[in-house]
C-alpha cells in the first residue's frame, strides 16, 4: 500500500498545528464531537431539499467510547460519512474544510449552524493520539474506507468493511511521560465532564457508555456492575427556548448548573439579538458577593459561545469593570473566531455586544430600583461600591451611565435614597446638595460640622465609604445642583440673625485673638475663625479648597501616599461659654490661652476621626486643667 506524502510546508504547519494552536488539550474532543455534529446536520439540511429523504431525529446521534484495555477513545456519528475522495480533500489537505464549502453552497437555507470553517480542528486529535484512524461511509455510497496517520509523517487510506452511514474516529491515546498525562482522556467522569464544559449544547445527544452498579438480583448487600448508556449533554440551550416557557426557577438550576455561584441569583437578564449581530444571552446579577471579588484573583467576564459549542470561559471584553459582578453567558453565530476557536478574530461585533449587553444590565438595574426597591437596595449593599468605583474610574467617563444607580445614606431618611430622591425633594432655598463624611453613620450623626444644615432642615447624604467623595468629586453636580460638603468653607446658607454687619465688627474684634490662636497652632491650621455652623459644639475643623479632610485621610493611607494636605480652618462658636474663656485668656494670660488652643484643636482632630499629634501632651494638658480647676 502506498503511502502518501503530505507536502513539506503541510507538515510543518501540522506540527505547529499540534502544537501551538490550542493552549488546552481537553479540546480535542470539542473538535470531534463539532464535526460530527456538523456530519448529522449536513444530512439534516440535505433532508430538507430531498423529498424522499426523511430526517428522524431518532437515528441521529454521536457515541464517545473509552476502551482501557485497547488505550482506545472512539468517537462516531450517524452523520453523512466521506467518499474516498472527500478523505483525501478533507483530512488530506490542512486547513481545506468541507463543512465551510458545504455552508456555503448551501447558503440559502435556513439555519446556519455548521460550525467548522478553519479545517483544522480534527488534527488536534494528535495532541492526545499517537495514531488516529477514520473509518467512514458516505451517504448513498455502497463502499467504506479507512484513513489512517500517525502524524506528520502522511497517511494511508485503504477500502474496509463498515455496515452503517457514518463516521467513527479511534483514538490511540499517548503513553504518559513524566510530564503529562493521557490517561484521564480514557476515564468515564472526566471526558463526561470535558463534554459537559465545550459541547453540552451540540444538538444532537451525545451518548456513552458509564459504568454504574446495582444489587445483585435475589442479593440485598452484593453489588454487581452494568453498563449503561446515557445522553451525557443537554442538547437544547436553554438561551434559545421561548422566555414565556421558562420559569424564575429554570434560570436559578441554570445558575447552579453552570456553577456561576453558591447563591441563588438575585434577577435574570435574558436576551435575544436579531440584527446586525445576532446573539442570545443569559445574564445574573448576584445574591451576593463571591468570596474573591475584591481579590486580585476573581476575573470578571462572561461565558462566550459561538453556535452552542464553548469558546471563552471568560470573555472580560464583554462586561465593563463596574458591571463585573454579572455573571453569565453569550451565544452567538457572528463571530468571527480565529484558527483555534479559543479566541477572537475581530472585536467588531464583541464590541457592539458588549456595548447592547451594557446597556441591558443598566436598564435591568433601572426597573430594579423602580419597581422593586427593597430587592435594589440589597443589591446596592453588595454591589454600590463597584458602582462607585465606576463613576470615578476613566476620568468620569462611565458617570451618565451610572449617576442614577448611586444611593447613599439620607439624615432624614434613616435610609439609602437615590441622588434624584434627594434633588426632587429639596427646598427652593437650598442651594447645594450636602454631605458629610466620616466612618461610620453613627460617627457622622454627631459630627458639630452638620449642625446649621441640620437645623435648617436640608437632608445630608452621608458618605462612610472611602470610594464615596472621590465618585462625588466626578460627578461634581447632579441636576445641576453642585454637591457640598458640610465642612466645606461656604456652605450656600444665609445667616438667620441679620448680624452679618455686627458680625463683620466682631469678627475686627477678635482679629488679635485669632491671630494669636493661629501662630500657636504653628502651621497646622490655614486660619481660625467664628463658626457660621455650629450650635451647640464648641469647635470644628473645616476646610478651604478642594481636599477634605476625609479625602486627606484616604490620600494618605494609600501606597504611594501623596503628598496632598486639605486646607484646615479651626471654626470656634462664639455663642459657646468657652469663647469667653478664650476671650478672657488672651487679655490675662499667655500660658492659658496657649493651653486652651492646643486642647481645642485636639478635640477638633478627635471629632474629625484624626489622631491626636501628641496623646501624652494632651492627657497632661487635659489633667492641667482638672488640677487647676479644683484650686
Ligand atoms: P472544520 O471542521 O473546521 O472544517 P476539521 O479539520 O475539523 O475542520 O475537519 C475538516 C473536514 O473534514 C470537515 O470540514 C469535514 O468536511 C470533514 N470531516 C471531519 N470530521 C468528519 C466527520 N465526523 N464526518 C464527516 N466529515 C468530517
Ligand atoms: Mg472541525
Amino acid at each position: 500500500m502506498a503511502k502518501k506524502q503530505f507536502k513539506a510546508e503541510s507538515k510543518r504547519l501540522l506540527e505547529m498545528m499540534i502544537n501551538s494552536i490550542y493552549t488546552h488539550r481537553e479540546i480535542f474532543l470539542r473538535e470531534l464531537i463539532s464535526n460530527a455534529s456538523d456530519a448529522i446536520d449536513k444530512i439534516y439540511y440535505k433532508a430538507l431539499t430531498d423529498e424522499q429523504m426523511v430526517f428522524d431525529k431518532d437515528n441521529y446521534y454521536i457515541q464517545v467510547k473509552p476502551d482501557k484495555t485497547n488505550r482506545t477513545l472512539t468517537i462516531s456519528d450517524t452523520g453523512i460519512g466521506m467518499s474516498k475522495e472527500e478523505l483525501e480533500n478533507n483530512l488530506g489537505v490542512i486547513a481545506k474544510s468541507g463543512s465551510l464549502a458545504f455552508k456555503k453552497e448551501n447558503e440559502s437555507k435556513d439555519g446556519h449552524e455548521i460550525i467548522g470553517q478553519f479545517g483544522v480542528g480534527f488534527y488536534s486529535a494528535f495532541m492526545v493520539a499517537d495514531v488516529v484512524t477514520v473509518i467512514t461511509k458516505a451517504l448513498g455510497s455502497d463502499e467504506a474506507y479507512k484513513w489512517e496517520s500517525r502524524g506528520a509523517d502522511g497517511y494511508t487510506i485503504e477500502p474496509c468493511e463498515k455496515e452503517t452511514v457514518g463516521t467513527e474516529i479511534i483514538l490511540k491515546i499517548k503513553e504518559n511521560t513524566e510530564d503529562d498525562q493521557y490517561d484521564e482522556y480514557l476515564e468515564e467522569y472526566r471526558l463526561k465532564a470535558i463534554i459537559k464544559k465545550y459541547s453540552d449544547f451540540i444538538r444532537y445527544p451525545i451518548r456513552m457508555e458509564v459504568t454504574s452498579s446495582r444489587l445483585k438480583e435475589g442479593s440485598d448487600n452484593e453489588f454487581e456492575e452494568y453498563q449503561e448508556e446515557q445522553t451525557v449533554n443537554s442538547m437544547v440551550p436553554i438561551w434559545k427556548k421561548n422566555k414565556s416557557e421558562l420559569t424564575e426557577e429554570d434560570y436559578a438550576n441554570f445558575y447552579t448548573e453552570k456553577r456561576y455561584g453558591f447563591d441563588k441569583p438575585l434577577k435574570h437578564i435574558h436576551i435575544s439579538v436579531e440584527g446586525t449581530v445576532s446573539y442570545n444571552a443569559i445574564m445574573f446579577i448576584p445574591e451576593s458577593i463571591p468570596y474573591d471579588y475584591y481579590t486580585a484573583e476573581f476575573e470578571k467576564g462572561l461565558e462566550l459561545y459561538s453556535n452552542g459549542v464553548l469558546i471563552m470561559n471568560k470573555c472580560s471584553d464583554l462586561l465593563p469593570d463596574y458591571f463585573s459582578f454579572v455573571k453569565g453567558m453569550v451565544d452567538s453565530e457572528d463571530l468571527s473566531l480565529n484558527i483555534s476557536r479559543e479566541m477572537l478574530q475581530h472585536d467588531r461585533q464583541l464590541k457592539l455586544i458588549a456595548k447592547n449587553i451594557k446597556n441591558k444590565i443598566k436598564g435591568q438595574l433601572q426597573s430594579l430600583l423602580r419597581d422593586e426597591r427593597e430587592k435594589y437596595e440589597e443589591f446596592f449593599k453588595q454591589f454600590g461600591r463597584q458602582l462607585k468605583y465606576g463613576v470615578y474610574s476613566d476620568y468620569g467617563s462611565h458617570k451618565e451611565d451610572l449617576q442614577d444607580l448611586l444611593m447613599f445614606y439620607s439624615s432624614k431618611e434613616k435610609k439609602l435614597v437615590t441622588l434624584d430622591d434627594y434633588v426632587s425633594r429639596m427646598p427652593e432655598d437650598q442651594k447645594y446638595i450636602y454631605y458629610a463624611s466620616g466612618e461610620t453613620i453613627e460617627r457622622i450623626e454627631k459630627l458639630p460640622q452638620t449642625e446649621l444644615v441640620a437645623e435648617k432642615g436640608f437632608e445630608i447624604l452621608y458618605f462612610t465609604e472611602d470610594i464615596d467623595e472621590f465618585a462625588i468629586r466626578m460627578l461634581t453636580n447632579y441636576k445641576e445642583k453642585e454637591f457640598r460638603s458640610v465642612s466645606s468653607g461656604d456652605l450656600g446658607i444665609e445667616s438667620e440673625d441679620q448680624t452679618d454687619n455686627a458680625e463683620a465688627g466682631e469678627e475686627e474684634d477678635n482679629k488679635d485673638l485669632f491671630e494669636a490662636m493661629k501662630d500657636i497652632l504653628s502651621g497646622k491650621v490655614k486660619e481660625v475663625r467664628v463658626s457660621k455652623r455650629l450650635r451647640s459644639h464648641p469647635v470644628c475643623l473645616s476646610t478651604d479648597g478642594e481636599v477634605t479632610i476625609e479625602m486627606e485621610k484616604i490620600l494618605k493611607s494609600m501606597p504611594n501616599n501623596p503628598n496632598v494636605q486639605a486646607e484646615k480652618v479651626l471654626e470656634i462658636n462664639k455663642n459657646h461659654e468657652v469663647f469667653a474663656s478664650l476671650k478672657n485668656a488672651f487679655e490675662k494670660d499667655k500660658e492659658k490661652l496657649n493651653l486652651f488652643t492646643n486642647l481645642l484643636y485636639n478635640q477638633a482632630l478627635l471629632i474629625e476621626g484624626l489622631a491626636v499629634e501628641d496623646p501624652v501632651q494632651f492627657t497632661n494638658d487635659v489633667c492641667q486643667i482638672m488640677v487647676s480647676s479644683s484650686q
